[in-house]
């Protein structure tokens, strides 16, 4: 039966929506961050990125079930959860991020972000960084240049897309101690558009690179590019559905990390923790210019069953410690694995911080050739191991380290044993 529902998903799924495996595990039911196949086989789920809370959390259920039976209707009705749930977002941000728009993706906060800068600066050309992706919307599609997800991302880029070269401190044009340079060309191309009289309404990128596997920018690059965005008139937009809420360890907001406010910030994956849930936060006369050029009405965005699911999230990650979490394991995780470089040469190197890590792999340590089909088959032996792991990166060089917060240190093991297992036997 497990073959047939394959075929079937083949037959009655677009193709484009891939499933992660060769033989992909049927999966059945989770908890924390283990699942369960129909068979009764066990996983650790060391790749997803939304489930911040953990798979099956009671707390979670029960809230959307309570909440589901005594109402749930759209925020253009009053009632207090949507409310609660814009003011603690609020009050999570820099002072003046004090407005709320309530989505369901991270697609759509995308999306919105970018209109909502047109309409603040009556201007169209955005900047965004090479390699990003950003959503499947029209607007996030224009701006996400990752050759990975759309082979033909740099082809079908309209006029009003301009790229900076991504900001990458392992490879590309300004490695290593070079990587200070990616900021000046950054800010070289928004001067650029400027004396060509098409000065950016925005600039916009994921404030720790999320497609390099969770790379820190190099030091001072937000403050550069968004100095010269600012200067120019433009906004600046950062893009946190993926590195939000937690997940570094360090900070609850990758722009921190970087000691920069945005003007414009994209939130979705934890925020829902697997429901369709996103936000966009921003300064009141931003959204003000919106409201005289655009629409904006989401029938389910902001739902009470969403804004409780929106509070509980925000309770759990609290009471539970969860970014705290996210740093003590993370921190034992990352130093297991920079141990289990020494010991083999295929890792070039280890990338992020909290439970935001990547692990490139490459074929030579100078050239760093990237070593595509190695991480595939390690991903490949890692399941049979029992853990479930993807490559990333444009390359597909990098594995893809974003397991639920609660990770345990006896599961992070499991999994460094496992790796190191996969890259003595797997390829
Ligand atoms: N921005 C970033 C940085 C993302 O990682 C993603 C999802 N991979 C999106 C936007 C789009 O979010 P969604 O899949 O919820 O539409």
């Amino acid at each position: 039966p497990e073959s047939v529902l394959l075929e079937r998903r083949v037959m009655s799924f677009a193709t484009v929506q891939e499933h992660y495996f060769q033989t992909p595990p049927q999966i059945e039911r989770g908890w924390q961050h283990h699942l369960v196949d129909t068979r009764g086989r066990g996983y650790l789920d060391m790749l997803n990125n939304v489930t911040v809370l953990g798979h099956g959390h009671p707390r979670l259920a029960e809230a959307v079930h309570r909440q589901w039976q005594r109402l749930n209707t759209n925020s253009r009705f009053h009632y207090a959860s949507v409310v609660e749930l814009s003011e603690r977002l609020s009050a999570l941000l820099p002072d003046g991020l004090d407005t709320v728009f309530l989505v369901n993706s991270g697609s759509e906060a995308v999306d919105l972000a970018l209109r909502l800068a047109w309409a603040a600066t009556g201007r169209r050309d955005v900047v965004a960084v090479e390699e990003a992706y950003h959503g499947w919307t029209y607007a996030g599609d224009a701006i996400s240049t990752s050759t990975a997800d759309n082979p033909n991302a740099l082809a079908t880029r309209p006029a009003w897309v301009h790229t900076v070269p991504t900001p990458n401190s392992y490879r590309g044009r300004h490695r290593g101690p070079d990587s200070h340079l990616y900021g000046p060309e950054a800010v070289a191309v928004i001067a650029d558009l400027v004396r060509s009289g098409r000065p950016p309404a925005a600039f916009v990128c994921e404030p720790y690179y999320g497609n390099a596997g969770g790379m820190a920018l190099p030091d001072g690059y937000l403050e550069q590019v968004y100095a010269a965005t600012r200067e120019s008139g433009g906004l600046c937009i950062a893009d946190e559905v993926q590195v939000g809420y937690g997940r570094l360890g360090s900070h609850f907001w990758g722009f921190e990390q970087q000691g920069v406010e945005p003007d414009i910030v994209a939130v979705a994956k934890a925020m829902g923790n697997g429901h369709p849930l996103g936000a966009v936060i921003t300064r009141r006369e931003i959204a003000d210019a919106y409201r005289s050029q655009g629409y904006f009405f989401s029938s389910a965005g902001g739902s009470p069953v969403s804004s409780v699911v929106g509070l509980t999230v925000l309770d759990v990650l609290r009471d539970e410690g969860l970014q705290d979490n996210a740093r003590t394991v993370g921190a034992h995780l990352r130093t297991r694995l920079l141990r289990l470089a020494d010991k083999h040469p295929l890792i070039g190197a280890v990338h992020g911080s909290g439970l935001y890590l990547g692990v490139e792999f490459v074929r030579d340590h100078e050239t760093r050739e990237p070593a595509t089909e190695e991480t595939a088959a390690i991903c490949e032996r890692l399941r049979e191991l029992g853990v479930l792991m993807q490559p990333t990166s444009d390359r597909m060089c990098v594995l893809k380290i974003k397991p639920p917060l609660c990770l345990t240190t006896t599961s992070a093991d499991v999994f460094v044993d496992a790796l190191d297992d996969a890259l003595t036997h797997g390829w």
